[in-house]
């Protein structure tokens, strides 16, 4: 893409299906920066040093930004970082997230806290933190990864669902807040898709899952980066406020 090339900012990006968007936008030609998390439980650091050598190998630039997106200060630095480092950020890729299942009567209120303050408030620290900057070029993609619980809900995930669900108003209304600026907002809602997140259900439950796919398998997290960079890309200028789904046909 020469001089054209743009920068993306992928959340949560050192696995899973962050890591999967990160390749899949460098394929498209954006120099890539990977945020990850700093966690005692795993090395996250040479998790997100692998993705960025799979964005080089795309022959553009990557760059590793440590950050917890609930930080809003940390959230702030990094966004100044990447843009030093690689240029205005054109793609913020909001994918960070974690699940705390629970049934609601157990659920214990700071894992109702923590994943809205994951999954809803650190989308919203990282748009507040490139919206001006994009606003101003007079061109930006935002991309929240959403899930289809936000649509249809699902039995021990009231705070996910919630928080997902609050993706897609926060989604649609800066939408509304952006359209003249050349910036447009929307939202992935993956169905179930095959990735560390998933692995942690039970086998038996997982087959049942399956059972309920029309497509009858998981998706692939390549699945959901094919969408991601379809609303990133040109092509996909006149489409804003919307839920792509990506779901082998769970809900319709
Ligand atoms: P994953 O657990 O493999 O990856 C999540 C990533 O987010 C990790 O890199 C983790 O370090 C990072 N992260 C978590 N908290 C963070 C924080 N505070 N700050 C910065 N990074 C943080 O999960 P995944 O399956 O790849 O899911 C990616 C996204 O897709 C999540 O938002 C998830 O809710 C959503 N999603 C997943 C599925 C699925 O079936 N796997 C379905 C629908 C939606």
């Amino acid at each position: 893409m020469g001089d054209d090339r743009r920068v993306a900012l992928v959340t949560g990006a050192s696995r899973g299906i962050g890591a999967a968007i990160a390749v899949r936008l460098a394929r498209d030609g954006c120099d890539v920066a990977i945020n990850w998390l700093r966690e005692k439980a795993r090395d996250n650091e040479a998790e997100a040093a692998t993705v960025a050598e799979q964005v080089r190998a795309m022959d553009v630039d990557a760059i590793c930004v440590e950050a917890d997106i609930t930080d809003r200060d940390a959230v702030n630095a990094m966004v100044r970082r990447v843009e030093e480092a690689l240029g205005p950020i054109a793609v913020l890729v909001s994918n960070a997230g974690i699940t705390r299942d629970r049934t609601l009567r157990k659920l214990p209120p700071e894992d109702w806290d923590r994943v809205l303050e994951v999954n809803l408030t650190g989308a919203f620290n990282c748009m507040r933190a490139v919206v001006d900057g994009m606003t101003e070029r007079g061109w930006g993609r935002i991309i929240s990864i959403s899930s289809v619980v936000a649509l249809m809900g699902n039995f021990g995930q009231t705070n996910y669902a919630a928080s997902k669900a609050g993706l897609l108003g926060l989604t649609k209304s800066l939408a509304r807040e952006v359209a003249l600026k050349g910036v447009t907002v929307n939202a992935v809602a993956p169905g179930f898709i095959a990735t560390e997140m998933t692995a942690a259900i039970p086998h038996d439950v997982t087959e049942q899952i399956v059972a309920t796919i029309p497509m009858g398998a998981m998706g692939e997290p390549i699945d959901v980066a094919n969408a991601v960079a379809f609303l990133a890309s040109d092509e996909a200028r006149y489409i804003t406020g919307h839920v792509l789904s990506v779901n082998g046909g769970v809900w319709m």
